[in-house]
C-alpha cells in the first residue's frame, strides 16, 4: 500500500510547463490516479511475494529458472523459453534473428515497440486490422482480428520469401485492447501454413484474450481460460511476451519458439546483451514472481473482476456521451479524442491535448495512442486509460469518471498543442510541446 498525494491546479500547471506538457516527464508523486499504463504497475499478490523470498540467484541453472520455465511451458506449450528483461528485448532478438532488409512483417496491429524493433531490423511493419477496428463507436466482439483476405493479398504481392513471420497481437493494444477470436487465429494459421510462414503471437494479454473468447465465441463458454490459452498457443510457432502485463510482475518478459535452430541463435544474441539463458536479464526472484503471476492471471475470479471493472469505467463515461472505443477493452478504456475534440485538427494532437486536460483537471495521468505515438500509421487519436492490475478500487474509478465528465462539459475550450522537440524513434516518450492559443 502506498499514499497518493493531491496537488492544486496551480501546481499541476507549473509541473506541466516544466515537463514540456509531456505526462511521461511528470513525477509519479504528483499524480493522483495513474492510468498511464498497465505495464509493470500490478500489485503483486501474497503468493508472489512469498515466491520472491525463495528466489535463487545462481548465475547458471538456478532452480528459480526451472520453476519459471515449467510455469511458462505448462501454459504456453512451446519447446524453448528464453527469459528477457521485458517484452521489447524479446522483440529485438526475434526480429534480429528472423528479419532482413526488405522483409515485410504483417500484424493485426503492431504495438509501438514492436513496430520500432521490426523497422530497426530493416523490415517493414504492416498493420492488417479488420475494417471494423477503424470505427471506434462500432460494437463488434472481436475487433482485434486480422484481415485474413488482406494477409493473403500482402503475401501474394510481396512473395512469401519476403515474409519471415506473421504476428498476431492478443489483445490488440494500439487498437483498443480488443480481442482476437480463436476462429481468426485458426484462419491466420491456415494462411501461414499454406505458405510455410511461421506464426508468432505477441502474447502480452493472453489471459484477457482467452477470457474474451470464453465470453464471446460460440463453443468456449464452459472452458477454463487456461485451456483456451493452450489452444491459442497450439496454433503458433512461438511468441513474445511482456510479463509486465498478464505476467502480473513488475519487470520481465520472454521469447518462445519451437524451432531448435532459431532458439540457438536467439540464445547467442541473448548472452550478448541480456544475460545467460537461465536468467536473461532478470534476477531469480523476478523469475519466481512471473512463474506465480502467469497462473494468477488465468484465475476465473480474477478475470471476471478485471474485465468487469474495466467495463465499469467505460460504460459510465459512455452513458454520459463520452465517445470511447466500443466495446470496452480488457486492460483499458480508450477515449476517441477526435470525436471528443472535433474543433481540433489532427496536426494539433487532440489526444495529447485531452490527456493534458485530464491531468490539469484532476491529476489523472493517461496516455495518447494516436498521431504522437504512431505518426502517419495512426488511424485514430485515442487517449488510453489503462487500469493497473489489482491496484485501484471502485471509488478511485468513480473519481476518474467524475473528472472525465467535468472535462467533457467544457471541451469546446480545450486548446491544441504543437511539438517543440521529437526524437527519431518512439518520440512520444520524450517529446515536448507548446500549448496553442484558445480556439
Ligand atoms: C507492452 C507491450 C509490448 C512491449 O513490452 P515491454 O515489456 O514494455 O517491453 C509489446 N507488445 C504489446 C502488445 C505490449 O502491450
Amino acid at each position: 500500500m502506498e499514499p497518493i498525494r493531491t496537488t492544486t491546479r496551480e501546481e499541476r500547471q507549473s509541473l506541466l510547463e516544466a515537463a514540456g506538457y509531456n505526462l511521461f516527464a511528470v513525477p509519479a508523486e504528483a499524480i493522483l490516479i495513474d492510468l498511464l499504463t498497465d505495464s509493470g504497475t500490478a500489485a503483486m499478490s501474497t503468493a508472489q511475494w512469498a515466491a520472491v523470498m525463495r528466489g535463487d540467484e545462481s548465475y547458471a541453472g538456478s532452480p528459480s529458472f526451472t520453476r519459471f520455465r515449467e510455469s511458462v511451458q505448462a501454459i504456453f506449450g512451446f519447446r524453448h523459453v528464453i527469459p528477457t528483461h521485458q517484452g521489447r528485448a524479446a522483440e529485438r532478438i526475434l526480429f534480429t534473428v528472423m528479419c532482413k532488409r526488405g522483409d515485410v512483417v504483417p500484424n493485426n496491429a503492431h504495438f509501438d515497440t514492436t513496430r520500432a524493433n521490426c523497422e530497426f531490423a530493416g523490415a517493414e511493419a504492416v498493420d492488417l486490422p479488420v475494417p471494423e477496428a477503424a470505427q471506434p463507436a462500432l460494437v463488434h466482439p472481436f475487433k482485434g482480428n486480422m484481415d485474413v483476405a488482406g494477409l493473403e493479398r500482402l503475401i501474394a504481392e510481396a512473395g512469401p520469401a519476403r515474409v519471415p513471420l506473421v504476428m498476431l497481437t492478443i489483445t490488440n493494444n494500439s487498437g483498443g485492447g480488443q480481442p482476437v477470436s480463436m476462429e481468426n487465429i485458426r484462419a491466420v494459421r491456415a494462411v501461414c501454413g499454406k505458405h510455410g510462414i511461421p506464426l508468432y503471437l505477441d502474447a502480452c494479454r493472453f489471459a484477457e484474450n482467452a477470457h474474451f473468447i470464453r465470453l464471446r465465441e460460440p463453443g468456449y463458454a464452459n472452458r477454463p481460460a487456461r485451456q483456451i490459452a493452450r489452444e491459442m498457443f497450439s496454433h503458433a510457432d512461438g511468441c513474445t511476451m511482456s510479463a509486465k502485463k498478464d505476467g502480473m510482475a513488475n519487470i520481465g518478459g520472454f521469447l518462445c519458439t519451437n524451432d531448435d535452430a532459431l532458439a540457438q541463435q536467439e540464445k547467442n544474441l541473448l548472452i550478448l546483451t541480456e544475460g545467460f539463458p537461465t536468467y536473461g536479464g532478470l534476477s531469480g526472484r523476478d523469475l519466481e514472481a512471473i512463474a506465480v503471476g502467469l497462473n494468477e492471471a488465468l484465475e476465473e475470479d480474477y478475470l471476471n473482476y478485471r474485465i468487469a471493472s474495466t467495463a465499469y469505467l467505460g460504460n459510465h463515461i459512455a452513458r454520459a456521451g463520452v465517445p470511447i472505443v466500443q466495446p470496452p477493452g480488457g486492460h483499458a478504456i480508450y477515449i476517441d479524442a477526435r470525436a471528443f475534440l472535433p474543433h481540433l485538427p489532427i496536426e494539433q494532437f487532440p489526444g495529447v491535448a485531452l490527456a493534458i486536460e485530464l491531468y490539469l483537471e484532476g491529476g489523472i495521468r493517461s496516455c495518447e495512442i494516436g498521431t504522437l505515438m504512431l505518426g502517419r500509421h495512426a488511424k485514430m487519436d485515442l487517449v488510453r486509460l489503462a487500469i493497473p492490475r489489482r491496484v485501484y478500487t471502485q471509488s478511485h474509478i468513480d473519481y476518474v469518471v467524475e473528472i472525465i465528465l467535468g472535462v467533457f462539459a467544457h471541451r469546446e475550450g480545450i486548446r491544441g498543442v504543437e511539438l517543440t522537440y521529437e526524437a527519431p524513434f518512439l518520440r512520444h516518450f520524450t517529446a515536448r510541446f507548446r500549448r496553442l492559443e484558445a480556439p
